[in-house]
């Protein structure tokens, strides 16, 4: 998985290309991660405490890990607020990290776990 939980991404395939929103959820074992705000789907519930009157709401679905790409946030980035190839990098004594295949900085956005 070249994205983790809380990164910023791009979709760059299918009818979301192109919109950008954050993983709220990633299923490794799936190749697919859940981002907010992207391929809403209707879901038909029961009435509970929390939605009394039942009935459809939108949610957000699970789409594949391979149609996003993380966020550049550096200004200076040919690619900036757009979704970029990443490397990762490791630095001497260092834990590893991704950096920005275009700029080359480290993209920080994401949390592991
Ligand atoms: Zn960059």
């Amino acid at each position: 998985m070249h994205v983790v939980k809380n990164d910023i991404v791009e979709v760059i395939t299918g009818n979301e290309a192109g919109k950008t929103g954050k993983i709220l959820t990633v299923f490794p074992k799936e190749n697919r991660v859940l981002v907010e705000g992207i391929n809403y789907i209707n879901r038909h519930v029961r009435p509970s405490q929390k939605n009394p009157q039942g009935g459809r709401v939108q949610k957000e679905a699970p789409i594949a890990v391979s149609n996003v790409l993380v966020v550049c946030t550096n200004k200076n980035c040919a690619k900036h607020n757009r979704g970029v190839r990443t490397r990762v990098k490791q630095e001497k004594g260092k834990s590893k990290m991704r950096v920005c295949y275009k700029c080359g900085r480290a993209i920080t956005a994401g949390t592991e776990g």
